[in-house]
This record gives structure tokens, sequence and C-alpha cells, in this order.
């Protein structure tokens, strides 16, 4: 009968929508991991241990991708639950992207996670409603970084704290000379081999040259109103993650 070729399809549907969302997800962190050699793991670790996630703290991961950040403080805060007690944590991922989110969601998820679309400048959040705010590798693609920053202070309830994680510049002469030949020629090769875009990667480079240095950045996180700011080099520089307190 046609209802059951209809049905079929719908199933077959299902499967290639899936199919898609499966290849976003493992081509991202395919080229996640060629582009930083596996490294962005290890930055990725080191900001989560920063942030210190705490049972039934409300925790908001803006620009989110596929949940990389958000697995990291699910299980940190489940394992700090375990040693001491308190209610479950809860964990917002956020992306203006929704097939971010869906790749994101197809991935996988822990108990304390939910998932949602939104934009950094304009996040769909009260103020003072979170207990953290974390961005990861996503606020160098934002158009107006203040306004950005704005949206983190005013979400954040009193004593609330931000986290960026965010590509940076080396600090020493010979890092950033490797960093510049890995950045300049091996980076949009990799881009036109693996996901065959050399453009978007080339953007990618130049996104990171032109993203503010480690003092110009934590500047602006000081004029967004957060205090005690500090800046955690990673790699000699070539990531840092700059953290604060809205008081
Ligand atoms: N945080 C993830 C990680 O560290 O793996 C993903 C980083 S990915 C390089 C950048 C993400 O920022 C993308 O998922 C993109 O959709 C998102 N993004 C860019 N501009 C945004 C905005 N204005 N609001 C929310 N998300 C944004």
């Amino acid at each position: 009968s046609s209802f059951g070729f209809r049905d079929v399809d719908a199933r077959e549907k299902v499967k290639m929508v899936r199919g898609v969302f499966d290849s976003v997800a493992s081509n991202y962190d395919l080229m996640n991991d060629l582009m930083s050699a596996g490294v962005h793991r290890l930055w990725k670790d080191a900001a989560a241990a920063k942030l210190n996630p705490r049972p039934g703290e409300t925790i908001l991961d803006v620009a989110g991708g596929t949940g990389d950040m958000a697995r990291r403080y699910s299980k940190m805060a489940r394992a700090a639950q375990a040693r001491r007690g308190g209610a479950d944590a809860s964990v917002i991922v956020m992306d203006y992207n929704a097939e971010m989110i869906l790749a994101g969601v197809h991935k996988g998820g822990e108990p304390e996670m939910s998932w949602s679309v939104g934009d950094a400048m304009a996040l769909p959040l009260p103020d003072a409603s979170v207990d953290a705010y974390s961005i990861s590798f996503g606020i160098r693609n934002v158009a107006h970084i203040d306004k950005a920053l704005a949206e983190a202070r005013r979400v954040l309830k009193p004593g609330g704290r931000f986290l960026c994680l965010e590509f940076s510049r080396p600090t020493t002469g010979p890092i950033r000379r490797a960093y510049d030949a890995w950045s300049f020629h091996a980076i949009p090769r990799i881009g036109q081999w693996v996901a065959k875009d050399r453009d978007s990667y080339q953007y990618l480079v130049e996104s990171i040259r032109r993203f503010p240095d480690q003092a110009a950045f934590k500047a602006l996180v000081e004029d967004a109103g957060f205090s005690r700011v500090s800046v955690t080099n990673l790699s000699g520089g070539v990531a840092a993650i700059h953290h604060g307190w809205a008081i």
C-alpha cells in the first residue's frame, strides 16, 4: 500500500538525517584533532578544571557546539557530588547553530545536560540565572565581542564565574615561529584535504590573528564588569583561558 511505502520513506529519511549529523559531528571532531594535533582536548580539560563545576550549579556553555565542554562539566560536577553530596548540576549547552546542537545530541549527552539554540549576543535567559558561564573557541566568531561579554555579565548571579577558552598569542619567539608555520601552511592544507574547504580554514587562521591578544582581551573582560580577571596561557600562549568573577 502507499501507506507502507510512505512509512519506509520516513524511516529512510530519519536514517539520512542522522547520517548527516553524524558526519557533521565527526568531521568537526576530526578537524579539531588535526588542527590542534589533539591538544584541544588537553586545553579543554584544563579549562574545565579551572571552571571547577560544583554540585547544584547551573552552568551555561555558550557557543557550545557539540557539547565538548558541557560533557566535562557534567562529569566533574557528578564526581564532586559523589564525594560530598549535593544536588544535581544543570549544564546548558547553547549554540546559535541548530545543526551543531543536533549533532551534539546525536553524539550523546550526560544526564545533567540540556541543549538549546541561542545567540551569545542575546541570550534567551533571565538576569542573574547562572552560576558559571563558559565559552570555548566561540567568542572569536561572535560579531560583537562586547555584546557577548555584557550578556555573560547579565545572566551571571553575583559571585558567578566567567570563563573563556580561546586561541591567543604565543608568548615566545620559537613557539610563535613554529605556530605561524603550522597555521599559515599546514592548517589550510589540512582543511583542503579533509574538509575539501581551504577557504574556511584560511578564514579560521585569519580570525585567530585578528582576535585580541591576552592583555587586550583581559581589558575587554574587565570593561564588561568582571573582577579579578586572570589569564592562563596554554601551550605557550597558543591558547589562553580568561577567568573572572561577577561581583
Ligand atoms: N565550544 C565548542 C568547542 O570548544 O569545541 C565549539 C566551538 S566551534 C569552533 C564555534 C561554535 O560557535 C560553533 O558551534 C558556532 O555555531 C558557535 N557560534 C558562533 N557564533 C555564535 C553566536 N553568536 N552565538 C552562539 N553560538 C555561536
